[in-house]
C-alpha cells in the first residue's frame, strides 16, 4: 500500500488524545472504576470483562501466580477507548507499595491523574505516596470520590482532608444527595442535573432531571423534603466555602477538580470521563537533554517507560511500551536509539484497545506502542527518527535490600548471570558486579520484587535460586567532576566498589552511618540514591 493510501485508511483517528493513569491505594475501586470508564465509552460490553480478562492472563502464566496469591496487581498494562472525538490512553499502574518504581516510570509517561478515593476511609497511605509523585512532576489530578452508595464520612470532611493533607485547593463538580442508606442520587454542579438512584433499588442509576437550579421547585417534587433541604443546605454551602473550577489553577497541579460516585453502581462515572475530556491536558512538551521535544515536532520521538516479559507465553519476546513524544509513527519506520547508536525498525508495534491487541499503523503523540523486541530495548531509551533526542526523567532507585544471589546447581551459573541480567534490563531488579569476587548482588526495592525474581528465574531459565543476606544495606553511586578522585576512591575502597548492570560505578556501605562518614571523608564525591536514565 502506498504511504498516502496507508495514511488514508488509518488517519481517521480522533484528534485529540488524553493519555492518563488511576493512582490509589488498594481496594479504593480503581478496577471497577475502569471497567465502567470503558463500560461507559462503549469500548467492551459487560461489565467485568477487564477482571475476566486479567483473571484469564494470570491463569495462563505462571509467574503472574504471584499475583494471584498475593491478590495484587505486578503487571502495568495499557487500555485504550476513544469518546467522541477524543482518544483515551489509560496506563494503569500497580497498587502494591513494593511496585512504586514501576508506578513512578508509568507516571513519567501520563498528561494526567485520576485519584479515587474510598468515601469512608479518605485518603490512604499509598494514594498519598503516589500524588507526591504526581506532584513533582506537575501532573494535573482529577479526584474521585468513590463509593457514596456506602456509609462514608461527610462530604466536607473528604474534601477539606484532600485540601489539608495534599495541599491543594478543592472543587467539588457534583455532590451527593445522601449517603449509604440515604443514598438519593448526585447533582451536578455544571449542568444543572439531578442523577437519580432508582427507587426500587436505591443504587442503580434511574432517570436524570434537569434542574435551573438548586432553588428549582421541581427539585422539591423529585426528592423527600428532608433530602431536599439537605442538598440546597450543604450544596450551597459546599459552592460557597471551595473554590471555582480553575484551568489554569488545574494544569498547574493547584487544585483539583472533585467528583462524587459510585464505581459499582455508575454514579459519576459519565461526570468523570466528561470531565477528563473537557479539562484534562493533550500531550504536552517532554523532557529532554536539549530542550523539551513539543508534540508538534514533525519528526517522530518516543521513550521507554517500561518493558514487560511473557505477555504472551506463547511468544518469549519482551515488549517495550514506548510513549510516543512527537510526529506520526507509522509501522515500519526506523528510529535510532542513540545508546546503541544504530536505528532499529518498528516492523510490529502494538497498540491495546481495550482488552485486545492490534497492529498499531499509527501512532500519534500521546499514544503508547509496544515494541516487540528480543531484549534491546531498555527502560528509560529514547527512539526517534532524529536520532539526536534523548528524554530525561526516568529515574532509577537504589534498592534498598541486597542480597546475594545463590544457585541450587553451580553449573548453571552462566544461564544465571543471563537471566540475572534480562530482569535487570526489564527494571524488575538491580544487579551489582562487585569489583572484587564473582558472586553478583541483586538489589530491589521492595521485597516482594525477590518473590518476582525467583519465580520468573524458576519459570523461564528454569533455575532456582536462594538469596543470602548481603553485607551491605545501602547502595549510592558514586560520581565526580575530577576522574581522579573517582578513581582514588575505587583505589582505596575497592572491596566495597561494583558496577551496575549498565557499568555504571556504585559504592556498597553497612549502613546509613557508614554512608555518612563516606560522605564526610570524600567532600568531593556525589552519592546518588536516584540516578536519571537517559
Ligand atoms: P482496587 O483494588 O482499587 O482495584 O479495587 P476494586 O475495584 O477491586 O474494588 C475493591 C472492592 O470495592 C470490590 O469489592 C468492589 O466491588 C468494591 N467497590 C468498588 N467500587 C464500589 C462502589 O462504588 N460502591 C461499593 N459499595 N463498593 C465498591
Amino acid at each position: 500500500m502506498s504511504e498516502a493510501a496507508l495514511l488514508a485508511r488509518t488517519d481517521h483517528q480522533p484528534a485529540e488524545r488524553r493519555t492518563f493513569a488511576i493512582i490509589s491505594h488498594p481496594d479504593a475501586g480503581k478496577t471497577t472504576l475502569t471497567e465502567k470508564l470503558l463500560y461507559s465509552a462503549g469500548a467492551i460490553h459487560e461489565a467485568g470483562e477487564v477482571r475476566a480478562r486479567g483473571d484469564r492472563r494470570r491463569a495462563r502464566s505462571d509467574w503472574m501466580a504471584i499475583e494471584q496469591q498475593r491478590g495484587i496487581s505486578v503487571t502495568s498494562s495499557v487500555m485504550t477507548f476513544e469518546v467522541g472525538n477524543i482518544l483515551f490512553n489509560l496506563l494503569d499502574t500497580p497498587g502494591h507499595q513494593d511496585f512504586s518504581e514501576d508506578t513512578y516510570r508509568t507516571l513519567t509517561a501520563v498528561d494526567s491523574a485520576i485519584m479515587v478515593i474510598d468515601a469512608a476511609k479518605g485518603i490512604e497511605a499509598q494514594t498519598r505516596k503516589l500524588f507526591e509523585v504526581c506532584r513533582l512532576r506537575n501532573i494535573p489530578i482529577v479526584t474521585f470520590i468513590n463509593k457514596v452508595d456506602r456509609e462514608g464520612q461527610s462530604p466536607f470532611n473528604l474534601l477539606d482532608e484532600i485540601a489539608e493533607t495534599l495541599q491543594l485547593d478543592v472543587s467539588p463538580r457534583n455532590w451527593p444527595v445522601g449517603m449509604g442508606g440515604l443514598f438519593h442520587g448526585i447533582y451536578d454542579y455544571a449542568e444543572n442535573k439531578l442523577l437519580l438512584a432508582d427507587k426500587s433499588d436505591g443504587t442503580v442509576p434511574g432517570r436524570v432531571v434537569q434542574m435551573t437550579g438548586m432553588d428549582d421547585p421541581l427539585l422539591d417534587e423529585t426528592l423527600p423534603a428532608d433530602a431536599v433541604a439537605h442538598l440546597r443546605e450543604e450544596g450551597e454551602l459546599a459552592r460557597a466555602a471551595y473554590p471555582d473550577f480553575d484551568l489554569d489553577a488545574f494544569l498547574n497541579g493547584d487544585l483539583t477538580p472533585v467528583f462524587f460516585g459510585s464505581a459499582l453502581r455508575e454514579f459519576g462515572v459519565r461526570q468523570l470521563l466528561d470531565g477528563l475530556s473537557t479539562f484534562a491536558p493533550p500531550p504536552g512538551p517532554q523532557p529532554a537533554r536539549n530542550g523539551p521535544v513539543a508534540p508538534s515536532e514533525a519528526r517522530v520521538s518516543g521513550f521507554i517507560f517500561k518493558v514487560q516479559a511473557n505477555m504472551d507465553p506463547n511468544h518469549r519476546d519482551r515488549i517495550a511500551f514506548m510513549r510516543v513524544c512527537s510526529g506520526a509513527l507509522k509501522r515500519g519506520m526506523k528510529l535510532t536509539n542513540p545508546r546503541l547508536g544504530k536505528a532499529i525498525s518498528i516492523q510490529n508495534p502494538i497498540t491495546f484497545f481495550a482488552r485486545d491487541r492490534e497492529l498499531a499503523e499509527l501512532a500519534r503523540p500521546g499514544d503508547i506502542v509496544g515494541i516487540p523486541n528480543h531484549g534491546t530495548l531498555r527502560v528509560g531509551d529514547t527512539l526517534s527518527e532524529r536520532g539526536d533526542i534523548a528524554f530525561t526523567g526516568l529515574p532509577d532507585f537504589a534498592p534498598e535490600i541486597l542480597r546475594r544471589v545463590h544457585l541450587g546447581d553451580p553449573m548453571k551459573s552462566k544461564q544465571m548471570r543471563k537471566g540475572l541480567s534480562d530482569l535487570a534490563e526489564e527494571g524488575v531488579i538491580r544487579i551489582f558486579k562487585p569489583a572484587l569476587g564473582s558472586n553478583w548482588i541483586v538489589g530491589v526495592v521492595g521485597a516482594l520484587q525477590l518473590d518476582v525474581l525467583s519465580t520468573r528465574m524458576e519459570a523461564e531459565y528454569g533455575l532456582k535460586l536462594g538469596f543470602e543476606p548481603s553485607p551491605w544495606e545501602v547502595a549510592r553511586w558514586v560520581s565526580a567532576d575530577d576522574d581522579s578522585e573517582l578513581k582514588r576512591l575505587l583505589a582505596t575502597h575497592r572491596s566495597s566498589m561494583a558496577e551496575d548492570g549498565d557499568g555504571e560505578p556504585v559504592l556498597l556501605m553497612r549502613n546509613e552511618w557508614e554512608m555518612g562518614r563516606f560522605a564526610q571523608d570524600w567532600p568531593s564525591i556525589r552519592f546518588a540514591s536516584i540516578r536519571e536514565r537517559s
